[in-house]
């Protein structure tokens, strides 16, 4: 016992709405100092009901306009409670119980705080601007080419290991055809994992990885003799990642970013970290990308 107490505690999450929405408006404006979303004047005029108004352009707006968080009804700590939840590593419908909202609610909030977590990265454009794979999921009014099947253009992850830290990049100059043309004409090792296909070292990346569909041409795939870097103990992070894969139901191509980007920051942060790191995420604004 005493070894634990020696332990750093980590800061205590908030218990009450009070105290969540206290912690949640301190992320949103860090200096206290607020602004406008819209053309981010400072200091709005505060109206009744804790809305606001900017002198500039007489847009009204609440605190949490325009942030992450703001994408759903939660209140700051049913947010906070999704957020230990995630954090825990639950299952979408152990989410729910935990936080006691529905399991379609606690789906869709799980999928704002993960693309809240892809926002954080510098490929964010890339996997959120129009025609990217995450595009469709900001908006249901974008819902319409959820159905497009990109063949053999899907996109391609590199997976760069620094020191104990991984990042995955969106690499847009790479699809699913390089992979297979790698392997086919420069004896790229490829493994598959059920629609998964991750490779030996490229370049700087200890693997490229991405998810296929049903028209992804797995057959054409050719075995070459020999280990794949990654899966023969180079990359700790694929270890840690691999067997967590399995445990997402329905990976598709389309959500695989949002997986991997959820999995390398576990990984890098990991334990009590997490929880603060996704909740400041869902305080960012929810970035504005041309339409
Ligand atoms: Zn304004």
């Amino acid at each position: 016992m005493q070894h634990e107490d020696a332990q750093a505690a980590p800061a205590a999450l908030p218990e009450t709405e009070d105290a969540a929405r206290e912690l949640l408006l301190g992320l949103t404006w860090p200096d206290g100092a607020k602004h406008c979303p819209r053309c981010r004047a400072k200091a709005p005029y505060q109206l009744a009901g804790g809305r606001l108004r900017c002198g500039g352009c007489r847009y009204t707006f609440h605190d949490f306009t325009g942030r992450w968080l703001n994408e759903t009804g939660l209140s700051p700590l049913k947010w906070v409670g999704l957020a230990k939840a995630f954090a825990q590593e639950l299952s979408t419908r152990e989410a729910a119980a935990q936080v006691g909202i529905s399991y379609n609610t606690a789906f869709k909030a799980l999928t704002v705080l993960r693309l809240a977590i892809v926002a954080q990265g510098a490929d964010a454009p890339q996997l959120l601007g129009p025609g990217a794979p995450l595009y469709p999921l900001l908006d249901a009014a974008h819902s319409e080419d959820k159905d497009f099947a990109p063949g053999t253009a899907l996109p391609v992850y590199g997976l760069l290991s620094r020191s104990r830290h991984i990042f995955v990049d969106l690499l847009p100059e790479l699809t699913a055809e390089s992979v297979l043309h790698f392997n086919h004409n420069f004896h790229l090792r490829v493994a598959r994992h059920g629609s998964i296909l991750i490779t030996d070292r490229y370049k700087t990346y200890d693997a490229l990885i991405l998810c296929g569909d049903e028209n992804l041409p797995y057959h054409y795939l050719l075995r070459h003799p020999g280990q794949i870097f990654a899966e023969s103990g180079g990359c700790p992070f694929w270890d840690f990642a691999r067997p967590r894969l399995r445990q997402f139901k329905g990976l598709s191509w389309r959500r695989f970013p949002l997986y991997l980007k959820e999995l390398a920051l576990r990984h890098n942060l990991g334990g009590q970290a997490l929880a603060p790191a996704l909740l400041a995420a869902l305080c960012t604004p929810v970035p504005k990308l041309a339409q």
